[in-house]
């Protein structure tokens, strides 16, 4: 038999998700000097993650990373297979019989809890739900979001919880010439949102958004940033952490900014400090979220809030939980259930400190759902790193053949879609965006997805 690795018998790595870190594992991969192909299995018919159901429409910078993944997905021996459940559709173990090495990438799709009282009550929502409406995501397309009232407070101070108040903070006329779902543009051109408030449980120097995200807010026309001065406070530990980190120091000045604007007709965003989570309050739906006021202590970078007893109420209709994703367990594989993780050394899955050679984990599913885009490329990096030096102690798959894979998921009734039938839903999406001054109007339901495949148009 050919030695693994070479042209004749490349390495076959199964990468299940097609997100960022899916994508560099496999760009990663395909210019190695071992010789390798990769099939890339995704659930959904189209690629990209969270580049796609993630970022705000009104980021088309960000979302413009695909771009380089679709130069990996030209390589030769690349080939995606979406619409495909690895775990439901194709167990891990059965997967193994056609790869010698499974590369677990497919991101954290749940969400955190607060766990306070009320959580469930109608119009208390994740932010995650929110962000995969608008951006015409199938497991959320059918979601509601009641916009009648004239408050949103959005718990958590993350890069997500920017993008959710941005979105209800931005005329229509702005995000109309977005790619956001059309069914999402309508509902929010008829919001009645006037008060967003972005609440934390720390305070302005332990923010987890970017300044990039945080001056956005002064640029959105008609909307004011705010702070209520008197939760503009910093504490001398606060101040050690600011004078150690030049890009602290200028979040502090922006957001000293914002402490001098007063209300302004339009939208206000209001970032509140020192408010802990403890209930959402109302009958039959929200009325109110209520906060228990906090206080810092802690050495510096390692400061934690507080709850002081005193509880403050912000009377409002919509509640987004903004606390973070978190990754969910795949059948067959070790998972950490605190951590919402795989557990791994170095990309390496473990069970219980036991090594699991040929089967390998990167980006939020490896480390949790932190990061940037650009995050993930290192991350991937480390993992394609530790596989390739396991490449003596692999097992050789039984069957190397990709065609029998699709063969066999054909028989069990699932519709594969290629890469070039994605190029398809693509075009087609762009070609309906096109038609209404969008740069892409895209499928929310995978039947419409699947209809261009058949050449019968929704
Ligand atoms: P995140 O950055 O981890 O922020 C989570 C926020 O929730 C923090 O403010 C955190 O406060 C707070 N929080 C956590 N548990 C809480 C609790 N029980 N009660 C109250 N507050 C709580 O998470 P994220 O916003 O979901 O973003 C995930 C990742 O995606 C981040 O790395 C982010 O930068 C990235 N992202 C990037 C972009 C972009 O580049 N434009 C857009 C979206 C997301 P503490 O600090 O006190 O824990």
């Amino acid at each position: 038999m050919a030695e693994i690795g070479t042209p004749q018998r490349p390495l076959r790595v199964a990468i299940v998700g097609s997100g960022p870190s899916g994508f560099f594992a496999a760009e990663t991969l395909l210019k190695s000097l071992v010789v390798c192909a990769v099939d890339m299995f995704e659930r959904l018919p189209v690629p990209f993650g969270l580049v796609r159901g993630g970022v705000a429409p009104d980021h088309p910078k960000i979302r413009s990373a695909s771009r380089v993944f679709e130069k990996t997905a030209e390589h030769e021996r690349f080939r995606y297979f979406g619409n495909v459940t690895i775990g439901r559709d194709l167990p891990i173990e059965e997967l193994r019989h056609f790869y010698d090495a499974i590369l677990l990438a497919y991101g954290a799709e749940g969400d955190r809890p607060m766990d306070v009282p009320g959580e469930s009550l109608p119009g208390s929502h994740a932010a995650t739900a929110f962000v995969g409406w608008y951006n015409a995501h199938p497991d959320y397309r059918n979601e509601r979001f009641d916009l009648s009232c004239e408050t949103a407070v959005v718990v958590g101070m993350g890069n997500v919880a920017m993008d959710v108040a941005r979105m209800l903070a931005t005329p229509v006329d702005i995000l109309k010439t977005t790619d956001i779902a059309d069914y999402a543009l309508d509902a929010l051109a008829e919001s009645n949102i006037r008060e967003i408030h972005i609440v934390a449980r720390r305070g302005p120097a332990q923010v987890k958004c970017t300044l990039p995200e945080l001056k956005e807010m002064a640029e959105i026309p008609g909307a004011t940033p705010m702070v209520e001065p008197d939760e503009f406070s910093l504490t001398p530990a606060c101040r050690q952490e600011i004078d150690a980190s030049p890009g602290l120091k200028r979040i502090i000045e922006v957001l000293e900014e914002y402490s001098h604007n007063r209300p302004a007709d339009g939208r206000r965003v209001r970032f509140r400090f020192f408010l802990a989570p403890a209930a959402v309050l109302g009958g039959d739906r929200v009325e109110a979220m209520c906060f228990e006021r906090t206080r810092l202590a802690g050495e510096p970078g390692r400061q934690k809030a507080w709850g002081t007893g005193t509880l403050v109420d912000i009377p409002c209709g919509l509640v987004f939980r903004s606390v973070g994703y978190r990754g969910r367990p795949m059948p067959g594989v070790p998972f950490n259930e605190k951590t919402g993780t795989i557990p791994h050394t170095g990309g390496r899955v473990e069970d219980n400190g036991r090594e699991l050679p040929g089967l390998y984990v990167a980006g939020w599913i490896k480390r949790g759902p932190t990061g940037v885009i650009g995050t993930n490329k290192p991350d991937s990096l480390e993992t394609v790193k530790t596989l390739l030096s396991d490449l003596e102690r692999l097992t050789p798959c039984a069957e190397p053949d990709s065609d029998a894979v699709e063969r066999l998921l054909k028989n069990r009734g699932v519709r594969v879609v290629s890469y070039a039938d994605w190029k398809r839903i693509d075009a087609a999406e762009v070609a309906r965006g096109a038609a209404r001054g969008k740069p892409r109007e895209r499928f929310s339901r995978i039947e419409d997805m699947l209809a261009v495949l058949d050449n019968c148009q929704p």
